[in-house]
């Protein structure tokens, strides 16, 4: 495995139990490039060309988490995490590149195999910082990496068994920060980046993106299908072993 060693790690202070999946719109060396000018870094980057390149070691407790929030642990997502940056011009809006998602599969099966990592905790960027990022995007494969089994995915006629009608205590059962009206509405926008894409509003300026990760306009979520989604995904929350 090719290595682009980032010095911006330090020692961890919990186990690992997590896997943070993140994308960055750059490619290969200049995606690396731009980790390191950032003073940020993650474990691999997996570029377009379906190239592994190691960033830090796993013992590292690398930085690429931030500020985060995630079945009630509300700091230093970073000492519980392994994170992996994939390499998306587009910042997820788009299609990934077949080849590294054929090499995301294994290493996610890896990792999870080694740390014994629970199916509730593999997640975004954008789930675990909901009102600050919007990768790993509304085209990541969440679902096919699901059938893989890596992270969960939901099942609709299991909606009707979790009759809660309440978003933000659904929302919470998942796993995502509702601990203010505004966590609230970002979690339910980061849900559907990942449960209801079509939900998602699209921007083509990558950089305006990373500035407004959040639309004005949440209407989805008076939606009955919004709501529907929400309740099938968070039965299987509750009901997947951890
Ligand atoms: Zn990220």
């Amino acid at each position: 495995m090719k290595e682009y060693l980032l010095p911006h790690y330090d020692e961890r202070r919990s186990g690992i139990d997590m896997l943070v999946l993140h994308a960055v719109a750059h490619e290969g060396n200049e995606a690396a490039q731009c980790l390191d000018s950032l003073k940020v870094s993650a474990h691999y980057l997996l570029t377009s060309e379906g190239e592994t390149i190691k960033l830090a070691a796993e013992e590292c407790r690398a930085w690429h988490a931030g500020v985060g929030y995630w079945r009630g642990v509300d700091n230093d997502l970073n000492s519980h995490s392994i994170g992996i940056e994939i390499c998306s011009p587009s910042l997820g809006q788009e299609p990934f590149a077949e080849a590294q998602i054929e090499n995301l599969i294994p290493l996610c099966r890896k990792i999870i195999r080694k740390y014994n990592i629970a199916p509730q905790n593999v997640v975004g960027h954008s789930d675990i910082a909901p009102q600050r990022k919007p990768d790993p995007g509304a085209a990541f494969p969440w679902k096919r990496l699901a059938e893989e089994g890596i992270g969960l995915w939901y099942q609709t006629e299991n909606a009707l068994k979790m009759p809660d009608d309440n978003a933000a205590e659904l929302l919470g059962l998942i796993g995502y920060d509702t601990r203010t009206p505004e966590a609230v509405r970002a979690s339910a926008y980061a849900f559907c980046r990942r449960f209801a894409p079509q939900y998602v509003v699209l921007d083509a300026d990558v950089h305006h993106l990373t500035e407004h990760v959040l639309p004005d306009d949440f209407g989805f979520m008076k939606e009955e299908k919004f709501m529907t989604t929400l309740r099938a995904v968070a039965y299987s929350y509750q009901t997947a072993l951890v």
